[in-house]
Formats: C-alpha cells, structure tokens, sequence
C-alpha cells in the first residue's frame, strides 16, 4: 500500500513538472512571439499612433526606409492624403506638408500639383537647363532655361501658304503634324494659320529688351519670356490664329472651338489654359500650342493637367 502511494506521489511530481516546464517554454515562446511582433512596422505604427487600416496602406506602400521616416514623425493624418493623390511624388511630401500648413484652405490635389511644378518659388527666382535630350517631351518654363544658343537640329522652313510673316520654322515632326492637322481643320471649313513658330534666342532677346524699355520688368514680364526661356526657342510652339482674328478675339473663332477639340489627335496641346496661370507663370494663351506627340497630348488633354505637370510626374518623376 505504502508502495504504491509513493508510486502515486512520484507520478504526481512527474507531471506536475512536465506541466511547469510546458507552461514555461509556452511562456517563453510567447514573449519571443511578443518581442518579435514589436519589432514589426505594423506593431511600432499602430502604436504610434495610426490605425490598422492606415498601418496596412503605410506597410503595402512604403519601402522599410520610408517607413522608419514616417515613424521619425509624429502622426500626421495629411500624410496619407497626400499619399493617395493621383501625381504624389514622395520626394516632395516636407514640401506638401510645410505647403499645406501655411495654405490650409488650399485643396490637396493643387497642393500637389503647386510643388511639383515648383510654382511655390518666384517665377526666374532659380533655374535649371532644360533637358533637351528629352526631344520633343523637353521641357521649357519660367524655371528651365535652353542654352543660350540652343537651336534645333531638325528646323524646318514652313511654307508660306499656312503662315503670315516671313520664313516661319519648325521642327520637322511638329511641322508635319501641323500639316495634318491643318489639312483635318480644312475638310472641317477651318483655316489655320500659324502666326509665329521658332524664335532664336537673339530675336527673344531683342523683343524682351524692347518691351523693358518700353514696359518695365513687370509688364514685360507677365508679356514675354525672357530670352532662353521662351518655348518658342524649341522650335516645338507655334501661335495659331486664324484670318481675321486676333489675340483678344481667336477665342471667341469656330478655329478655336476646333482646336479644343481635335489638336491633341496631331499632338499638339493648349499650353498656358485657362485657369492655370499660377502652374504655367504664363497669362491664358488661346493661341500658343506646344507639340508633344500624340500620346502624351492625348493624356494631357483627358486629363486636364499642364505639360509642366506632367512632366515633374511623368518624365522627371522620382
Ligand atoms: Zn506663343
């Protein structure tokens, strides 16, 4: 009997330590479980401060440099708004931010689209060379300047039935587009005519030191560009009008309406619209269009962004 109990009693020990050490290797994997779900981003965002639904869009979207970024931040619910946005580029997101807490009124969407192009800087204030190995996507503006002697390879002369003045150019598949779409417009009953196309850096520095003299920086300014920064250097621009229309009046033409509807089918694209003289730094032109080639014309105008849009996100991107 005596045996038998303390068999019983060794048998209880037995297990009652088989059970101790169950409940400690279970413990241990537990808190090494823990430890290591603290090291995760979804562990150190959430607790953060961000919800699961943001912490899961942060983890799908961002590399884990990006993220260590974000959680060197505090919590900042506009990140992700801006991060949702269609020409989001995150090498700009302290620019959004900053933007954003001096205009809170002003719509994420422009915010965006204001720091891309760099229009939160003073027209001229600083600039870079145009990238012209970019061809007929290169892109000229108040904040790109074309070398100084710059003048395309490819210059075509055009011939004198579809423009006023003396021995217009331009380059050649911009021209040949023009003739399309001129041809198109004539079977429609419109008459294109283009009134200025390429200029030289000379003949836009000569205009520019005119008008100076005659206007003042700032009314010249807000007239011309300044030499070198001109599109019409590119040999790309062309001003269209039509027989007896002028700059104030080409609007209101049937040549117009035309233009609105079809350039983008030559790839040709309304430069400086309406409405978005703050991305461009230019005044409306109903008159100028830019060559950029079908597609990119065609995305442009289903989209209704600038050129200087599409290219910060498209072409210079990251
Ligand atoms: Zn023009």
């Amino acid at each position: 009997m005596a045996k038998v109990r303390v068999k019983k009693r060794n048998v209880i020990i037995a297990v009652g330590i088989v059970v101790v050490i169950i409940v400690l290797i279970a413990g241990i994997f537990r808190w090494k479980q823990q430890l290591d779900y603290q090291k995760t981003y979804e562990y150190k965002l959430e607790n953060h401060g961000y919800s699961k639904e943001d912490t899961a869009y942060l983890i799908e979207k961002l590399s884990d440099k990006e993220l260590d970024a974000i959680l060197a931040r505090d919590v900042d619910q506009n990140i992700l708004k801006f991060m949702k946005e269609q020409y989001y580029l995150k090498k700009h997101l302290d620019e959004y931010l900053a933007y954003q807490k001096e205009h809170p009124e002003e719509e994420l969407s422009n915010i965006v689209a204001i720091i891309n192009v760099n229009a939160d800087r003073e027209w001229y204030s600083e600039y870079e060379e145009v990238d012209v190995s970019k061809d007929i996507l290169l892109l000229s503006n108040k904040f790109h300047k074309l070398p100084d002697n710059y003048e395309p390879e490819d210059l075509e002369n055009v011939k004198n039935w579809y423009a006023y003045g003396d021995n217009p150019q331009l380059r050649k598949e911009a021209y040949s587009q023009f003739v399309s779409m001129y041809n198109a417009a004539k079977e429609d009953g419109q008459d294109l005519i283009i009134n200025s196309a390429y200029r030289s850096y000379k003949y836009q520095d000569d205009l520019y030191a005119k008008y100076l003299e005659w206007y003042g920086q700032k009314e010249t300014d807000a007239m011309a560009a300044r030499p070198g920064f001109s599109e019409h250097q590119t040999g790309l621009s062309m001003d269209i009008m039509t027989y007896g229309a002028n700059s104030t009046t080409f609007e209101a033409t049937e040549e117009f309406a035309w233009l609105q509807k079809h350039a983008h089918e030559y790839g040709f694209i309304l430069r400086y619209p309406k409405g978005k003289e703050y991305l461009t730094g230019y005044e409306y032109e109903s008159w100028h269009y830019r060559y950029v080639g079908e597609e990119v014309a065609t995305y442009i105008y289903q989209h209704d962004i600038t050129f200087d849009e599409y290219y910060a996100y498209f072409i210079e991107g990251e």
